[in-house]
């Protein structure tokens, strides 16, 4: 038996914290996220896990899910018209080679999924006995990008930026629709979270969210996260994708706009 929350690395070795999935227990169990192929997430201490969130199919955030569910056979929760990505995720490898470039390989491939799914487009919610949890479409980041919201506790994904060392950083890359990515970031401060689980930095204070619209509305982006090392490296790597999907997205925006 679990239970209550639970922010769980599932980074790669080099770097564990470089992602975070989520665990809720409950009579039903959740996870949200599923960390990098190269993970060295332990879910040992789960005896069942009923659902799977993925807030979206970036290379990060869906690597040991093919694994998980085997063991489990949790059914996968993703936006509607997307599964078909995770059962055959040719398109999700090949855009992580484009995008994060080596980064992607220390991350490694992620592997076809062969899973229940449940497509949502935000709205729903499910019963998990004594919680309940709401699905919110949160666009910008990446057109499909949902948004989990249960106990007061909101699960972003890579929604609401990033965090680490008390440093907010943009979880941006490129192809980025920042209008769309501030709008969702709004929407979900005016939920009035108690705490908020970011992919890239764990369980955070709800300020986390204005001090990150503040940085991406100010163009004052540009980090230094001082964590050392080769997980430093791998950061630094990241937030270049990033700066580059802030920069091409700030040239075709007017100022004002956002
Ligand atoms: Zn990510």
């Amino acid at each position: 038996m679990c239970s209550g929350i639970h922010a769980i690395p599932s980074g790669p070795g080099e770097f564990p914290e470089a992602v975070y999935s989520f665990v809720i227990c409950d009579k039903m169990n959740v996870m949200i996220d599923a960390g990098v192929a190269n993970s060295v997430m332990d879910v040992g201490f789960l005896d069942k896990l009923d659902y799977v969130v993925i807030t979206h199919l970036h290379v990060d955030h869906v690597g040991a899910l093919s694994e998980i569910v085997q063991r489990y056979k949790s059914k996968v929760i993703v936006y509607e018209g997307y599964s078909k990505h995770l059962r055959d995720p040719s398109k999700i490898n090949k855009d992580a080679k484009l995008v994060l470039g080596e980064v992607a390989e220390i991350y490694g491939e992620v592997p076809p999924v062969d899973a229940t799914f449940i497509e949502v487009k935000g709205g729903e919610e499910i019963n998990l006995g004594e919680k309940i949890m709401k699905i919110y479409h949160t666009p910008g980041h990446a057109r499909h990008h949902i948004s989990v919201f249960a106990d007061q506790i909101l699960y972003a994904g890579d929604s609401a930026g990033g965090r680490y060392n008390g440093i907010p950083i943009p979880t941006t890359p490129p192809p980025l629709d920042l209008k769309k990515y501030v709008e969702s970031l709004r929407f979900q401060m005016s939920l009035a979270p108690k705490a908020v689980g970011l992919a890239h930095g764990g369980l955070v204070h709800p300020s986390h969210m204005q001090e990150h619209l503040e940085q991406i509305i100010s163009r004052k982006y540009r980090v230094t996260v001082d964590i050392g090392g080769g997980a430093e490296e791998i950061l630094n790597k990241h937030l270049e994708v990033n700066y580059r999907g802030l920069e091409e997205a700030y040239s075709s925006v007017k100022n004002g706009e956002i």
